[in-house]
């Protein structure tokens, strides 16, 4: 029996189907670009300034070898310009795996009897929350399947649940959701209990193929609720929202231009473009069988994550541990700027599950289940600055204060200082004696390279409160 009634299908004001699939289809086919042209594109996104559609399709059609390494190298140098040497870690913390839908790539669809159903209790996510914040978790993401059962009411009260959770120094600062589309009235409930970004994945932008993973007597099946969800969420006053594509679904291609047109479409309407993109590929799931026509190449995918990278510079780009660690390591050159860590995705997998994964209780099989501590270590040897840092939202600069990102010196004034003390936090707090000693190295090399001036000096009295006091969570 149902608690809570099922939303209406509720469009945002003006609500219109911006994908269309002939024009896109025709940008893909147009003729192989010529050098000059690429490189047109290349100078303008290494400007800053947001591809269109048009530009992002002719580095879709760029297949020259190399081209394509010029490509790669213009978003490294992008990705360090507009985010420095900095990665975000975050966990995802799956709540509940009813599901109404039937999609057909995922392990929790409704048809598919043999996967174990579960959801957490207030007191079961307390659990999985102090779990994460041993390990030293600050951010995480909650996931949702859609049904009655995950209503926004609910949605809001086990973001106040983790919020709640404080063991030692642990607490976690920024719960990002993924869940079910809502209406207007839901995402307000859901952001009283402030939350970061909310997400929903279009999937594929492509029309005929959306229909066919989503079968029209369920309510995912609805395309256009689904196109608008996150423009509800704006005028909801939500605006941190992250977009995504599930890649393998249909051709890679297509969904690159599919999530510029999303991008550049809230960006027109609201002023400020999604503050995420997510690129998820399709990864083995119980009882799933897709056919093999659209499967993303390694290759494939690297080319389009920079090119995602080179057409929305200021959108952060979020690379799952669905993909190996030998993967996630090149890709973060090319402009990840977030990863998850220590992940497990059963549900209760934070104290259930050992060192395997139980393929029956998730959704989808993962690439990497290495702890967070390795994560980290090999990010710190790498050269990059692990950030736990949930500073902005905090402060509000999220939405289109969040492209003050755009001035120079933004991250010099406040990115790289809380990345640097949300690491020696974990340094402290949570590493292994091998973390600590790489991390340390490689806060002391940052240091080395800080410009000198009041700035510098106050990091330096903050990092060393972190090592000498209990004193935490000091942001700029
Ligand atoms: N149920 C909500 C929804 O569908 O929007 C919440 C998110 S669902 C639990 C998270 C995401 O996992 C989906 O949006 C989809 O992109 C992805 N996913 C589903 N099946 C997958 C698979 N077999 N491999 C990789 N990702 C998958
Ligand atoms: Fe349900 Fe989401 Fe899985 Fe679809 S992707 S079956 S909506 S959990």
């Amino acid at each position: 029996m149902r608690d809570y009634a099922v939303p209406q299908f509720e469009l945002s004001k003006g609500a219109v189907d911006f994908i269309d699939d002939a024009a896109l289809e025709s940008l893909l086919t147009g003729d192989t670009p010529e050098p000059a042209q690429v490189r047109d594109v290349l100078a303008k996104s290494l400007a800053k300034t947001p591809l269109t559609v048009a530009e992002t399709a002719l580095l879709v059609r760029t297949t020259d070898p190399d081209l394509l390494e010029e490509m790669f190298e213009a978003a490294r140098r992008l990705k360090r310009e507009v985010y420095g040497n900095r990665i975000v870690l975050f966990a995802p913390l799956y709540i509940g795996n009813d599901c109404t839908n039937d999609c057909l790539y995922c392990a929790f669809r409704r048809s598919n009897l043999a996967e174990i159903r579960r959801s957490l209790n207030q007191e079961e996510i307390r659990d999985q929350v102090a779990a994460l914040e041993r390990q030293g978790h600050k951010r995480l993401i909650l996931v949702f399947g859609e049904h009655p059962r995950y209503h926004a009411d609910f949605i809001a009260e086990c973001v106040r649940t983790v919020y709640s959770v404080k063991v030692g120094p642990g607490e976690i600062r920024r719960v990002n959701i993924n869940a079910a589309p809502q209406n207007v009235a839901g995402y307000r409930t859901i952001k009283a209990a402030r939350i970061g970004t909310f997400q929903v994945f279009q999937e594929t932008y492509h029309h005929e193929t959306y229909a066919q993973m989503h079968p029209p007597y369920t309510r995912k099946g609805n395309y256009l609720y689904r196109l608008d969800a996150l423009s509800r969420a704006q005028e909801a006053g939500i605006d941190d929202v992250g977009i995504g594509a599930l890649f393998g679904l249909y051709d890679w291609r297509f969904e690159v231009l599919g999530l510029v047109c999303h991008a550049l479409h809230l960006q027109e309407r609201y002023g400020v473009g999604p503050h995420t993109i997510s690129f998820p590929r399709v990864r083995p799931a119980l009882g799933v069988r897709l056919p093999d026509r659209w499967k993303v190449s390694d290759a494939e995918f690297k080319r389009l994550v920079a090119i995602l990278r080179l057409a929305v510079p200021y959108t952060g780009l979020i690379l799952t541990a669905r993909e190996p660690p030998e993967l996630r390591r090149e890709l973060l050159g090319f402009g990840v700027s977030q990863i998850d860590a220590g992940t497990r995705i059963e549900l209760g997998g934070y104290t259930e599950c050992g060192d395997a994964q139980v393929l029956e209780r998730e959704q989808f099989e993962l690439g990497d289940i290495r702890p967070l501590d390795e994560v980290l270590r090999q990010l710190v040897t790498d050269g990059y600055i692990p950030s736990l840092c949930t500073a902005c939202y905090r402060v509000g600069r999220t939405g289109e204060h969040f492209m003050e990102f755009a001035i120079p010196g933004f991250i010099k004034r406040f990115c790289t200082p809380n990345a640097l003390l949300t690491a020696a936090e974990y340094l402290r707090d949570y590493a292994s004696p091998a973390t600590r000693a790489a991390g340390e190295k490689l806060i002391a090399d940052e240091l080395a390279r800080f410009e000198e001036g009041p700035l510098k000096n106050e990091l330096v009295a903050r990092l060393r409160k972190i090592q000498e006091s209990a004193e935490r969570d000091l942001y700029f």
